[in-house]
């Protein structure tokens, strides 16, 4: 074992001892049964769903309780992290309303960024140095990987262990001659793990779990020859909970196999464990199959497509909700907000994500809402996604709203058109004559056959006689006579039954209006889309048809 004068020659002198970061993050003062829970997202990538969906149960079972939640942003792997990763994580939050209740500016157990922790971590590492349940390990590159190789071709796990750990029992001449070469270093953890033990955790989701012990001799600090010497994940996990006195582990499924290097890190640190529960991933179906929820194949999967396409977030969070606890999804949509999520309740398999459920949901949602609150939300969404429909709907709240109204308000059965906010311009642009591109000819419709000088005649009449009525059976007569001054049959019937006298039916008269104001053949109610327009500017739109 090295001498501690050599082993503290390796950090700064003023580096503090355990016992003051233990007085400076003191244990919290909690009531019984209150759990401290934090969602601690990496930059190297960008947060999925699951992270969402973590992070919403995370602060769920905190609030539930009287505790407290936080985000610690684990960005010991400088190397790896992605521009606008940290960034695109507070998007999430707070478009899912997923703050963390303490953070930098109100809490006393940060810095809540774990760059900014180094010299905590460092404080431990010499502790582990000094104990010697960790050691000085300045293999290189090349000769890790030949290990590597050689196990493979033994047929023996992979890994730093046994006669493959270099350095494990190195003697201490042979360190400082390698310090003094100036050559770089990691540090490992001596592991008390014995390959074939067995080791045993209870899971507060999944009950008692066993699993293989770690005999790795993992890297708890990275290479000496980096600006800022940080920790790995596991280490960075096993001080950062103690410390920020967390007492609920939830975290996603893929750590399990983690926890026993983690209990043994508690250990070597001194540390009492910490309960953790494991939370099953999102699965998408395939065919008759069911498999991870995928960044490359499923735009689903990443937080943005939620963002960027407006999806409202109630809905989004009751559908999670029900996935993690099936009960929830029973509940109407306000009960199963305020409800608390029970770890109990959590299933240990995976849970489908089903895209088309959630759209039903948000479907839902939407038509429960009340047009004045739409809008809101529309606008809100288009500030920052569509800033063209922003200005249009901000200048015509008028237009906006009538258009809402239209078979929402005071219906048995609102419309179920909006999804998601992104759904408003291709559904309801057409009310405002800014995003409306007029109508030319009706190619690509069921009327495209119809002669190009009757259906000209009929736009300049319709044009010319056309008045804004509010009684609906006399708005409509406007269109029967129209049909009937162009030869087009007063029924479908009637057209079917002597097809050589006729262009079409009033049918077809009525569905060239509609594309004509509306873009599409498919519309609500046509009076009220030519009430909401105006008179001017339904003139405007059948002039188009008259060229
Ligand atoms: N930083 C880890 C991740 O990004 C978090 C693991 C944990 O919650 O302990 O997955």
């Amino acid at each position: 074992m090295l001498d501690r004068s050599t082993i503290d020659g390796l950090f700064p002198a003023s580096l503090p001892e355990p016992d003051v970061w233990q007085e400076r993050y003191p244990d919290r003062v909690l009531a019984p049964g209150a759990k401290v829970t934090r969602f601690s997202p990496s930059p190297t990538g960008h947060l999925h769903i699951g992270g969402v969906y973590a992070a919403m149960i995370d602060k769920d079972v905190a609030l539930h309780s009287g505790g407290t939640y936080f985000v610690r942003v684990e960005d010991t792997d400088q190397s790896r992290e992605i521009d606008g990763a940290k960034e695109q994580f507070w998007r999430a939050f707070e478009y899912f309303g997923i703050e963390p209740l303490e953070d930098d500016t109100n809490g006393v157990y940060g810095p809540y960024l774990q760059s900014a922790r180094a010299d905590i971590y460092l404080t431990y590492v010499r502790q582990l140095l000094r104990e010697g349940k960790a050691y000085l390990c300045f293999a290189s590159r090349e000769e890790l990987a030949a290990a590597t190789a050689a196990q493979q071709a033994a047929k023996v796990p992979t890994g730093y262990y046994g006669a493959w750990a270099l350095w494990r029992d190195a003697s201490p001449v042979a360190v400082a001659d390698a310090l003094a070469e100036g050559r770089p270093y990691v540090v490992r953890f001596r592991s008390p793990g014995v390959a074939g033990n067995r080791v045993q955790y209870v899971d507060a989701i999944r009950g008692r779990i066993e699993m293989e012990d770690n005999y790795n001799d993992v890297v708890i600090l990275k290479s000496s020859n980096q600006p800022l010497r940080l920790p790995t994940y596991h280490f960075a996990h096993a001080v950062d909970d103690h410390l920020m006195r967390v007492n609920l582990v939830l975290r996603a499924e893929e750590w399990i196999p983690s926890v026993a290097l983690h209990l043994q890190l508690f250990a070597a640190l001194g540390f009492p464990t910490i309960e953790y529960a494991h939370i099953a991933q999102l699965l998408k179906k395939e065919g008759s199959s069911k498999r991870k929820l995928s960044k490359r194949k499923d735009p689903e999967a990443s937080v943005d497509f939620y963002v960027e396409s407006g999806f409202p977030v109630p809905a989004v969070l009751y559908y999670l909700r029900g996935l993690a606890n099936g009960r929830l999804a029973t509940l109407p949509l306000t009960e199963a907000l305020a409800a608390p999520i029970l770890l109990s309740e959590c299933g240990s398999s995976g849970a489908l994500a089903d895209l088309v459920k959630l759209e039903d949901i948000c479907a839902d949602h939407v038509a429960t809402m009340p047009s004045d609150e739409i809008y809101r939300e529309v606008l809100q969404w288009a500030a920052t996604h569509d800033p063209e429909l922003w200005r249009v709907m901000a200048d015509n709240q008028d237009v906006a709203l009538r258009a809402l109204k239209i078979e929402r308000e005071g219906v048995p059965n609102p419309r179920k058109d909006l999804k998601k906010w992104s759904d408003f311009r291709p559904i309801y642009g057409y009310f405002f004559h800014e995003l409306f591109p007029l109508v030319h000819d009706l190619t690509g419709t069921p009327m495209a056959g119809i002669d190009r000088a009757v259906m000209s005649s009929l736009a300049s009449d319709f044009a010319r006689s056309y008045t804004d009525l509010s009684d609906p059976q006399e708005w409509f007569d406007q269109i029967r006579a129209l049909a009937q001054r162009h030869e087009f049959a007063a029924t479908p019937k009637e057209h079917k039954a002597a097809p050589e006298q006729y262009h079409g039916s009033v049918r077809e008269v009525a569905q060239i209006v509609r594309v004509a104001l509306t873009g599409s053949t498919r519309s609500p109610d046509l009076h009220a889309v030519a009430a909401s327009l105006g008179e001017a500017e339904v003139i405007r739109r059948m002039s188009a048809l008259t060229a």
